[in-house]
Formats: structure tokens, C-alpha cells, sequence
């Protein structure tokens, strides 16, 4: 079988906020989900509006608009977190991960695509089996 091929979709983090990130509200502790406008919770019905944006944090186990704890983040590989913004990011890492091959053309945004940002200790064969269980054990926490 040939080995899963991965073509960089050069994407950059701020192009995942395009869908709600998920975060843990700072009310109730369950799942919000925060957009560039406003963070809400189902659980609890909390609504609020950012501060603004200077307050905007990028490439943090934070969304960048609130700076509210992730909902999908754990430890992983001995000191390292391992995060996401939604399910999509999540999927996004583990078919970087899984994949042997990496393509990775040089389209009109070389070098700083969100996966060619991603760690070393991410992408290391050596923290590979532990990167996909703790990406299964996180898209557990969706369902
Ligand atoms: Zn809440």
C-alpha cells in the first residue's frame, strides 16, 4: 500500500477562525464557542463581546479572541500541549501526523502555513503513536 500522501492546503491559523472555536467557558467550565464577534455557551447561556483587537493572541493554547482556555488541549510528550481550535484543526493535525509523505508545494504563502508552523515535537516519528492518541482521546471530549 502506498503511504498517505499529504498536500499542505496552506492554510494559515487565523484562516481557522473562520469556524467557532471551541473553548471552555469561563462561567460554567462546559464547551462555548467563540467567533471573532462573541463568545457564547449553550450550557449557560453566556454572551459576550471581545475586547477588542488589540487584545488578539495567535498560536496559543488560547483563542485568539478572548485568550479563553481551548476546549481541545492536553498534556502530551512529556511537557508539550497539544492543541486545537475545532475538530477541523484537530483532523488537520492527524492527517499531518499520519501522513509519510509531506508535499509541500511552495504556493503563494510559503513557510508560514499552519502545518509548516506546527512543532518538532509534534511531528517527531518517535511522538507519533502518543500525538494520535492523545488527538483520539481530545475528539472523544466532541461527542
Ligand atoms: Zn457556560
Amino acid at each position: 500500500m502506498d503511504a498517505p500522501r499529504f498536500r499542505d492546503p496552506q492554510i494559515r491559523i487565523e484562516d481557522l477562525a473562520d469556524e467557532p472555536i471551541l473553548v471552555v467557558c469561563p462561567r460554567c467550565a462546559g464547551r462555548a464557542s467563540v467567533t471573532p464577534d462573541r463568545l457564547t455557551c449553550a450550557g449557560c447561556a453566556l454572551v459576550r463581546v471581545p475586547p477588542g483587537p488589540d487584545y488578539r493572541a495567535w498560536n496559543r493554547p488560547v483563542d485568539p479572541f478572548f485568550r479563553e482556555p481551548l476546549w481541545l488541549r492536553a498534556d502530551c510528550c512529556g511537557g508539550h500541549t497539544l492543541w486545537a481550535f475545532h475538530a477541523w484543526h484537530l483532523d488537520l493535525i492527524e492527517r499531518f501526523v499520519v501522513a509519510k509523505l509531506r508535499e509541500r508545494e511552495l504556493g503563494d504563502r510559503p513557510g508560514l502555513t499552519l502545518v509548516a508552523r506546527l512543532p518538532a515535537w509534534m511531528t517527531a516519528a518517535k511522538h507519533r503513536d502518543e500525538v494520535l492518541r492523545t488527538i483520539a482521546k481530545l475528539r472523544a471530549t466532541l461527542s
